[in-house]
């Protein structure tokens, strides 16, 4: 139980707004259980199709999934007869109650607005399935809230909230809502999305039903601690005598990595108490990596320990240096640590290697052959299941799921896909003719028709000889092979090489075949007379993954895994969008629309690239919101622009995905592309200042040296990562040359860098919006938003009968369907509690006017209900009715 929220004397206005908030609650007067109410046409709907594919795999998308907006729908033709019309948006006073709660709020506009949501009619392939489809039998009120729910655990927690609300009373529950406890979210793809169509995690792949991935549980030391050199002392430390602390110094100024990583080991051994008494023999090393100084940095070594257990890993342990080397001083400048102490789980055992097999293969709905498929991926410990538990975490190759067996209960749990598809390149071998290898795609910005293609360099790609040789190319494509006499060489090369490896979908992958003779320069050409769409995104897939490569490995970031080609897959028969595969490596990406731009060009190449180092450096992605940043940082900083995805909308004012100038004010709980925005617009800002004062060349430099080498410095989050940007800018006198830029691009995104001083100092970096005035004018705005709103509406036309036409829904490009097509719609909203009876009956009258087969499911809370809209009609009328609720959200 938390205490009631005590308003601040000083301010007055939000209290005024509260008052209004709570007359709007009273007025509303909801206090009714979770029971669904359910409303019902002539003939009950039909349970919907639940589609033969559940949601595609995309765990890391280059958005939340693309705004595509009603007005690219057919207008409606012809006008409907009066009666049969809903009304205007203005007649339904409490919408503009609504905005006026909303106008009369300054603050609120710090805060991002529900977007409107988009109409979607998805094809079949991205239908996005329901856990279980309504039955007749869920025509039980109770029954019903668990058949369209997308998960039982959050219908018992609605439930609980709810009954919760009862028993606590109105005033209670208000205060509950305005602190953001909102009650349990009924409908796939929440408020996070802000209208976008969801990409959730699949909670189910090939009728495996999926566990949640494993959590981390509170730490029993966490610490981040800035430790800077300096000579100056603080009246505090001078005071208490700690003048000894002012700067950790590692003895002996070890410079190599193996003797900071040993020096660091004795530190920790040495200062038990500092690190809970974790014994250092139980740390084993993730990660020890030197960054060169550039443009007047230091160099500095990023070291990463994880904690063991009887030398099996604790997954999401850690503990992390950053150490500075000033001028024969080896200097600790950051600590930051997540280590748990009383991990005592049983490493040996009960179960047997059969034993272990066998539970996994049930677990993945008895997977046959299950010691071949299943690959052993060692012993670990893991936060499962809302315990501690060692297990045997194995990796099916058929189902690309991952099952971790608890080796002491023998209980299973099965999630996202794995996939280890990584090849050594082959060795290189002697020369003598010489050659390049080129080709011809988009040097900067989306595909345009018309504009000549740019010839690319084709940096190490593979050529292989008739002879049974491979070679490779250097970074700037060029590359000789061996000849024999006379004799011509026949060299066969397609986009592979040592980073990079395309995989076409289209059916028209690329490959080069040239016959070498001694004497004359070789020259490869991909793509030579071409402008077409699939041999251009080949070419920008391989050209821009290499080139990205290249500029991290100067950047000082250099990883095992760049060491391997990375699977690309171009011209996915998909639009809008291109995704990562995280723990199997792939980046992928769809062919052009008349929506979208083939995804295939520079800006959505390095984001997605972003992604794939995140992971890679840290045996996982270990924040959403700052794995989006730093795909947002890595391509404005390449292509020396602001704009990500320029060009990716087609027809729209604003035809990119998001912008380096953006005012996103950071908040820990915000849908994580929204978060990345604090990131990728401090990055951008950063940068931008340091040029405006050190001019383009050295301004760039520095940006990219300051930010780029954070990415090995283990952080967790966005605030945490700018500390990270503060402390590669602390010079050996415990200065911070460039502190007024660095807080200037953070406090553009709510978030406060205190400037540091010698000596020990404990967070520097601070939210704005997590004080308890910032949480409280979020939860103001939340809660007027919620009260009189309607919002994540989406249409989702999951099934169709043949139209007249025979033209089937899900394969026509939305404007093409018929306005008589016979389709079938799933329709959540939300509606606030002022409106919510009355959209309820504007729905009923209208289906009921022209016949419409129909469903109404509500779910009421207090302040808002959830409705699941199940219709069936034709296309145009269906249209009428959908825009009708686009319009109150909007
Ligand atoms: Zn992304």
């Amino acid at each position: 139980m938390k205490p009631p929220i005590v308003l601040p004397e000083s301010v007055p206005m939000m209290r005024s707004h509260l008052a209004v908030l709570l007359c709007f609650a009273l007025l509303a007067g909801q206090t009714q259980g979770a029971a669904a109410q359910v409303v019902s046409g002539r003939v009950h709907a039909a349970p919907v199709v639940s589609g033969a594919a559940g949601a595609a795999v995309r765990p890391v998308n280059l958005t939340s999934g693309l705004n595509i907006t009603g007005s690219q729908l057919t207008p409606l033709a012809g006008v409907l007869p009066n009666a049969g019309v809903l009304p205007t948006v203005s007649a339904l006073p409490s919408v503009q109650a609504q905005a006026q709660v909303l106008q009369a709020q300054p603050a609120a506009a710090a805060v991002p607005a529900a977007a409107a949501s988009p109409i979607q009619v998805l094809p079949a392939s991205q239908q996005i399935a329901p856990k279980a489809a309504p039955s007749a039998a869920s025509e039980a009120p109770g029954a019903a809230v668990q058949a369209v729910h997308p998960a039982a655990a959050q219908t018992d927690e609605a439930q609980a909230v709810q009954a919760e609300t009862k028993g606590r009373g109105l005033l209670a529950a208000l205060m509950r809502a305005l602190r953001g406890e909102k009650t349990a979210e009924l409908f796939q793809g929440g408020r996070r999305g802000q209208g976008f169509v969801p990409t959730a995690e699949p909670t189910e792949v090939d009728g495996v039903q999926l566990d949640p991935k494993p959590t981390l549980p509170q730490a029993s030391t966490a610490l981040s601690r800035a430790s800077l050199p300096g000579r100056r002392q603080s009246l505090l430390s001078r005071l208490f005598g700690r003048s000894q602390a002012e700067s950790i110094d590692l003895p002996g100024a070890p410079q190599d990595v193996a003797g900071i990583e040993a020096a660091l080991r004795k530190f920790v051994s040495e200062n038990p108490a500092q690190f809970g008494g974790i014994s250092v023999d139980s740390l084993y090393t993730v990660m020890a990596k030197k960054v060169a100084g550039k443009a007047g940095l230091a160099d500095v070594v990023y070291v990463s320990f994880r904690q063991q257990h009887n030398a099996v890993p604790i997954e999401g342990s850690d503990l992390t240096f950053t150490v500075k080397l000033f001028n024969g001083r080896t200097t600790i400048v950051h600590t930051a640590a997540q280590l748990y102490q009383d991990v005592t789980v049983d490493t040996d055992g009960k179960l047997s290697e059969t034993d272990v097999l066998a539970k996994a293969a049930s677990r993945l709905g008895n997977l046959p052959n299950a010691a071949e498929d299943l690959l052993d991926l060692g012993s670990k410990i893991m936060h499962l299941g809302g315990q501690w538990r060692a297990v045997s975490l194995r990796m099916s190759k058929a189902l690309s799921l991952v099952v971790a067996v608890d080796l002491n209960t023998g209980e299973a749990f099965a999630w996202d896909p794995r996939m280890h598809v990584e090849t050594e390149p082959a060795k290189q071998a002697p020369v003598d003719l010489p050659g390049t290898a080129v080709g011809r795609g988009v040097a900067d910005g989306p595909m345009k028709e018309g504009v000549e293609p740019d010839v690319l360099p084709l940096g190490h790609v593979e050529i292989k000889t008739d002879d049974g040789k491979t070679y490779y190319a250097d970074a700037e494509g060029k590359f000789t092979v061996q000849g024999e006499g006379d004799k011509p060489v026949t060299l066969s090369v397609r986009l592979n090489g040592k980073f990079a490896r395309v995989n076409d979908r289209s059916g028209q992958a690329l490959v080069v075949t040239v016959v070498a003779k001694p004497g004359e320069e070789l020259r490869v050409v991909f793509n030579p007379a071409g402008a077409a769409e699939t041999a251009l995104a080949q070419v920008n897939a391989y050209a821009h993954v290499t080139r990205i490569h290249d500029w991290l490995l100067e950047q000082g970031i250099d990883l095992e895994a760049f060491k391997r080609p990375l699977p690309i897959v171009t011209n996915i028969d998909d639009e809008c969008n291109a995704y990562y595969t995280p723990y199997n490596p792939s980046l992928n990406f769809f062919k052009s629309s008349e929506r979208c731009a083939n995804s295939s060009y520079n800006d959505v190449i390095y984001h997605e690239y972003g992604h794939y180092v995140d992971d890679k450096a840290h045996g996982g992605i270990p924040n959403g919101g700052l794995s989006e940043g730093w795909g947002d940082i890595f391509s404005m900083l390449l292509t020396k622009q602001p704009v990500l995805g320029r060009g990716f909308l087609k027809g729209q004012a604003q035809d990119y995905i998001r912008h380096g100038e953006n005012t996103y004010q950071y908040h820990s709980s915000d849908e994580v592309h929204d978060q990345g925005q604090a990131w990728g617009g401090f990055g951008w800002k950063l940068r931008k200042a340091l040029v405006a004062s050190l001019g383009e060349a050295e301004g760039a430099a520095l940006a990219s040296a300051l930010v780029v080498p954070v990415m090995l410095a283990s952080v967790r989050d966005i605030p945490k990562a700018i500390e990270a940007v503060l402390m590669r800018d602390v010079d050996q006198d415990g200065e911070t040359p460039h502190f007024k830029e660095i807080a200037a691009a953070a406090k553009a995104h709510g978030i406060t860098v205190k400037k540091p001083k010698p000596g020990l100092s404990e967070p520097l970096v601070t939210v704005d919006g997590d004080g308890p005035m910032g949480q409280m004018v979020r939860a103001i705005a939340r809660t007027a938003r919620a009260l009189a709103n309607v919002s994540r509406t989406q249409v989702r036309a999951v099934s169709t009968a043949a139209s007249a036409k025979g033209m089937t829904l899900a394969a026509a490009p939305a404007k093409e369907i018929p306005a008589d097509a016979q389709v079938k719609a799933k329709v959540p909203f939300t509606a606030g509690a002022l409106i919510r009876g009355q959209v309820r009956r504007e729905i009923q009258r209208f289906c009921d006017y022209h016949g419409l087969q129909y469903e109404l499911k509500e779910y009421k809370g207090l302040l808002e209900s959830d409705f699941l809209l199940t219709v069936e009609g034709p296309y145009s009328t269906l249209k009428q009715l959908t825009d009708w609720l686009q319009s109150l959200a909007n």
